[in-house]
């Protein structure tokens, strides 16, 4: 059987003799491919130790250097995605072609990196004061650690590590331990390109791990993406021991479908944006809120194209894979069993399902559910899975509260003709990404990722400007070359003149 094992300062580490270790399963078969490590807390340290002491020399390195080894990184990945993403759906189920589409978003960012010698580029100002010049810089932060979930095991660490390195930090990547391997993958493509050993480490492991990474002392930045509660208990952890944090949580995302929508179009978005990856997405729509009086058009249009998605293993080239594990998939049926019992009108049941796949355990059919009321557990919660609920309401401003009182804030979309109704969503929803017209919204490279209110914790979002910054700290240098006319004492402020 295959361990996925530590890759500490360029190498594969094994797991000390008394290691943890957790199975990694492929959710299509059933089959246990292999045994991730779970590191202690001295292993961690380990991982640490290598970042830490990779770190002056990696922050000293040219610009030009460190960006012609993200050049290199980016023609790795392109020209190897498809082996990423094979790997990709034997550990989390998701169709080949929906992996390949992670790899795709994630590699954007690595293009956005190659362009870091102009993204820190800073500003100079000549003669500020009279014989004064002012400039400022922008410096790596130190030691960034990731902690990322099992949804994206490619693509959210990817938000993250390719800003860190080029911007001159060192790296401690601690994947989701159920599906790990994409993260050892990468951290081999790293050192084909020529990264240097102990920029970019790979621990594996549970809470233990993730403890070690929010306390110790050489850590500086925390990067997490994953559930609202981790993500609250990481901010509160890791900033209290003085780090840098960005901790990006869970979502509820609502769709909005005002009467003069195209309804077979929004039909169409609804359904790819709320059973893709089985619904297993942060940007996934949940919540579908239609105005009363297009809401039985509508919901018969979901219902139609529902039907005929085709769920199987992810390498069969289905519409849906399985979900991550029988656990998560006994969850998300309880939760069908709880909206049907809470009165919602179930008008497409998943919990029978006869997949294109070679075991049935961890799959489960699309799910839809109308007339679901504000107080249901199918709407209170972030379920994870294939589950779209419709919300009827009267109009858009009954809408709109509907979205703003919801605790989640991370991605939103309306559907609609009207220019006018559209720009007034923009500016009133308390949502970090909105889409019109498009149901997914996630930004690209150049912009920054991010949610409000309980889907993310801290000030800074990902990738983008943000996350530059996120990943530097600035300088401002104020200087002058002293002639005799700077002479004498003064022990007032210094203004300018
Ligand atoms: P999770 O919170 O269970 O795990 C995320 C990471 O935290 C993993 O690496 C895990 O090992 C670690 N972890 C788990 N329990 C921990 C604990 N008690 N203490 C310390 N660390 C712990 O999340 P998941 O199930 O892997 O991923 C799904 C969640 O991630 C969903 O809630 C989804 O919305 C969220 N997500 C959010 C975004 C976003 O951009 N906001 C993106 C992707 C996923």
């Amino acid at each position: 059987m295959n361990t996925i094992q530590h890759w500490i300062n360029g190498t594969t580490v094994a797991a000390g003799q008394d290691s943890r270790f957790a199975d990694v399963v492929n959710p299509a078969t059933g089959v246990t491919s292999g045994k991730v490590a779970l590191a202690s807390a001295d292993q961690t340290r380990e991982g640490i130790r290598a970042a830490a002491e990779a770190f002056p020399a990696w922050r000293d390195t040219s610009l030009t250097k460190r960006t012609s080894i993200m050049f290199a990184f980016r023609e790795l990945l392109n020209a190897r995605k498809q082996e990423l993403a094979e790997i990709i759906t034997a550990e989390h189920g998701k169709v080949v072609s929906d992996a390949l589409g992670e790899v795709s978003r994630g590699l954007e960012v690595v293009e956005l990196a190659c362009n870091m010698p102009y993204l820190l580029k800073g500003g100079h100002t000549e003669n500020a004061s009279t014989g004064v010049d002012v400039h400022s810089v922008r410096q790596p932060v130190g030691v960034a650690a990731i902690i990322s979930p099992f949804n994206f095991p490619a693509m959210v660490p990817l938000w993250f590590f390719p800003v860190a390195i080029a911007s001159g930090n060192t790296v401690v990547l601690k994947p989701s331990e159920k599906d790990p391997s994409a993260a050892n993958w990468l951290a081999e493509l790293w050192k084909e390109a020529g990264l240097p050993d102990g920029v970019f480490n790979v621990v594996h492991g549970d809470k233990e791990a993730v403890d070690t990474l929010l306390t110790d002392e050489q850590v500086d930045s925390v990067s997490f993406v994953g559930s609202t509660p981790i993500a609250k208990y990481i901010y509160e952890t890791a900033s209290a021991h003085g780090k840098r944090v960005q901790a990006l949580g869970g979502a509820k995302n609502h769709m909005l479908v005002l009467p003069d929508a195209d309804l077979d179009i929004t039909a169409d978005s609804a359904v790819n944006a709320g059973y893709g990856a089985a619904g297993e997405r942060c940007m996934a729509i949940s919540v579908v809120v239609a105005v009363e009086s297009i809401a039985d058009e509508l919901v018969a249009k979901i219902a139609e194209r529902t039907r005929g998605l085709k769920v199987g293993d992810g390498t069969r080239e289905p519409d849906m894979g399985p979900l991550i594990t029988v656990a998560h998939r006994d969850k998300v049926a309880g939760y069908i069993d709880a909206g049907v019992e809470a009165g919602a009108e179930l008008v497409l049941d998943g919990r029978t399902t006869s997949p294109d796949a070679d075991s049935d355990a961890a799959f489960l059919n699309p799910t839809l559910f109308d007339r679901v009321t504000p107080d249901m557990s199918i709407y209170t919660d972030e379920i994870f899975g294939p589950v779209l609920s419709v919300v009827r309401v009267p109009s858009y401003e009954e809408g709109l509260e509907l979205i703003n009182a919801n605790p989640y804030g991370n991605g939103t979309a309306i559907f609609t003709n009207d220019g006018g109704a559209a720009r007034k969503f923009e500016n009133e929803v308390q949502v970090g990404m909105i889409g019109v017209n498009v149901p997914i919204p996630v930004p690209m490279a150049y912009y920054s990722f991010g949610g409000w209110k309980n889907s993310l914790f801290g000030d800074t979002h990902a990738y983008g400007a943000e996350g530059v910054h996120f990943f530097t700290r600035g300088k401002v240098v104020t200087k002058r070359w002293l002639d005799p006319s700077h002479g004498g004492i003064n022990l007032g402020f210094p203004t300018n003149s």
